[in-house]
């Protein structure tokens, strides 16, 4: 039986029981029950779903992992976290985040003052904040005023530059001012699609002379005293540990030598982000070769170790991990619109009195097909497939032959994917993508899966429910914009098979997981899609609430916000309907103020209800 995966990647957060995948905490809810009651209050189109717990869960494993690191290697220096915003600033995501990281004084990490200003409005109270990425002076000043809020506040600095302005900065506003970190260049660098941040061609950080004159102007500013943090950051999701181990060494390192030139109260090693999340749903690929364990135990001895030989007080370490907590928190459900090669039914089949003798063979492998001559027939069907299109092409059969071929060599395949089960699966496989079904999903891939498009990554996916039943069919998805890139192809070396259903007697929904860091944001209006419907699941002693339900913005929402006058729009459409020759002006006129106020999904159920 299939399972997506589900063992690789959902790190226990969802189990297949009975058929259906669910949450695998309190009650133990199914995503389709959720979905369904979702769907019952009149949203159709994509669906995401929060689930703080798995935000919760996510920050226990940080925090409890860097705190046993800590104790069994009899570690001086403290475990601090704060979350990088650009990772997702959707408000019932940051607002879960704050509250559950009370516990652990959790803080924020701001790049952008928009960023900065979500920060000051909903961090803990004596929880830090980090401040990186470029800064022009009004960042800085913000970062002051955050500092005098009672933050505990520290600007690092990526160049020189943002160092004079500080400095500038200190003169007018007296204490308490901000902490100063300084974002170091390091050689090491991690590997993948996100590693430009690291490595000595990096946009980010000093290079070792940069750091000296800093360390100069500090203390000829009389603000060495405030400089408290070095920071760096290899890049997001590192798949192995090595260029980890590798930098902290050299920024361990860099830290004792800093410490030796009299920057007394620096004390913190930031490590940025770059704790890697496993997104494979298949055997052979792996995209993390260690743990949180061996990363948290590498950090803390190698620190220890830095610390030890070059006789300097052990730093506290902080990190900024954003993918790793907030990536398994949402799920996307989308419904299946429609399969492309349905009409491949024995229906459709219209056999006449006297068939070309290729499409009568085609027709005798159908019926005498078997478990044990299902390989050579399913050759033969393609065989004889190749040769009819090559007779229609030069007009020697029709187009009903044609049509009669392409549902024969369909039926032919299905059945012997059915008769092979596991067996001959290889062989099968191998040819699986011509054959594919194309599942048409109520979804835009440029909005939620943007990372897709863009770089290639993956993301695991599979069906809500008959998880107890053998998908047969080579899947490739595709969403509903009109682009040819909006596709998920079918690709046998991630290979997806999903199950041949009856749109118009069942519904079908896909989820996809491990989206709740970056897609969002990312996300693109293309053909003005705009952010899924979200809803918050949140479990209780009584089971689970559907909270802070958001509609994907109605289509007027979605001009106004490209600043449309939608005012002028509506009043020139109620002119076209006044001035046109049509009758029934009013009723047209309401249907369209209906349709305005729709969000822009396809708001369509496949399965026809009784009621139509
Ligand atoms: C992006 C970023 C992070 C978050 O990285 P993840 O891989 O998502 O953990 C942390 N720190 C800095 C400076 C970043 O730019």
């Amino acid at each position: 039986m299939n399972d997506y995966g589900i063992h690789i990647w959902s790190n226990d957060d969802f189990i297949i029981e009975k058929g259906l995948v669910k949450i695998n905490h309190a009650s133990k809810p199914s995503l389709l029950e959720i979905a369904q009651k979702i769907r019952a209050t009149g949203i159709r189109g994509p669906i995401l779903l929060r689930f703080p717990h798995l935000i919760n869960k996510q920050i226990d494993t940080l925090f409890g992992q860097f705190n046993r690191a800590i104790k069994s290697f009899d570690y001086k220096g403290r475990f601090h976290a704060v979350f990088p915003l650009k990772v997702n600033q959707f408000p019932n995501f940051v607002s879960s985040l704050t509250t559950i990281g009370k516990k652990y004084n959790y803080g924020l990490e701001a790049g952008s003052k928009a960023e900065l200003i979500i920060a000051m409005a909903y961090n803990n109270q004596n929880a830090p904040i980090t401040v990186n990425g470029f800064k022009d002076k009004g960042m800085i000043t913000l970062g002051f005023i955050a500092a005098k809020m009672g933050y505990d506040t520290t600007l690092t600095i990526e160049g020189l530059g943002e160092l004079h302005n500080i400095i500038e900065a200190a003169k007018e506003y007296k204490d308490p001012i901000p902490n100063i970190g300084l974002r170091i260049r390091l050689h090491s660098s991690g590997i993948g699609i996100w590693a430009k941040s690291g490595g000595i061609n990096s946009k980010f950080g000093l290079t070792s002379t940069e750091l000296l004159e800093a360390v100069e102007l500090l203390k000829k500013h009389d603000l060495i005293d405030k400089f408290t943090m070095i920071h760096f950051h290899i890049g997001s999701q590192i798949s192995q540990i090595n260029p980890v181990k590798k930098a902290l060494r050299e920024a361990g390192n860099i830290y004792a030598e800093l410490k030796k030139m009299g920057a007394k109260n620096l004390n913190n090693i930031n490590l940025g982000g770059g704790l890697a999340v496993e997104y494979s749903q298949h055997e052979h690929i792996h995209n993390r070769n260690y743990t949180i364990t061996e990363f948290t135990n590498d950090v803390v001895f190698l620190l220890k170790e830095i610390a030890t030989q070059k006789g300097v007080q052990e730093p506290n370490i902080f990190t900024e991990s954003g993918r790793f907590i907030a990536a398994s928190h949402a799920v996307l459900i989308t419904p299946v619109l429609e399969l492309f090669s349905q009409e491949y039914t024995e229906k459709g089949l219209r056999l006449k009195k006297n068939n070309p003798p290729l499409i009568q063979e085609l027709y005798d492998l159908y019926k005498t097909i078997n478990p044990s001559n299902a390989i050579e027939y399913f050759h033969d069907s393609l065989d004889h497939m190749e040769s009819l299109l090559t007779l229609f092409d030069l007009g020697y059969i029709d187009l009903q032959d044609r049509s009669n071929t392409e549902i024969l060599v369909h039926l032919i395949i299905k059945k012997a994917i059915e008769l092979t089960k596991d067996k001959d699966r290889f062989e099968l496989k191998k040819i699986q993508d011509r054959v594919q079904e194309r599942y048409l999903l109520n979804f835009s891939l440029f909005q939620s899966l943007p990372d897709f498009w863009g770089l290639g990554q993956r993301f695991p996916v599979m069906p809500l429910d008959r998880l107890d039943q053998r998908p047969t069919r080579s899947a490739s998805l595709w969403d509903i914009t009109c682009d040819s890139d909006g596709e998920i192809d079918f690709n046998v070396d991630y290979p997806l098979f999903l199950h041949d259903v009856d749109l118009s007697k069942e519904e079908y929904f896909l989820g996809f997981f491990l989206v709740g860091a970056y897609q969002e944001i990312l996300g693109m209006k293309h053909n003005l899609f705009t952010h899924p419907t979200e809803v918050t699941v949140h479990f209780d002693e009584n089971g689970y609430k559907l909270e802070n339900m958001v509609e994907s913005q109605s289509i007027l929402d979605i001009l106004y916000d490209m600043d449309y006058d939608i005012n002028e729009i509506q009043a020139n459409l109620k002119q076209l309907i006044a001035q046109s020759r049509c009758k029934e002006k009013e009723k047209l006129l309401e249907i369209l103020r209906m349709l305005l106020h729709d969000n822009n999904y396809l708001k369509i159920s496949p399965k026809k209800e009784n009621n139509g």
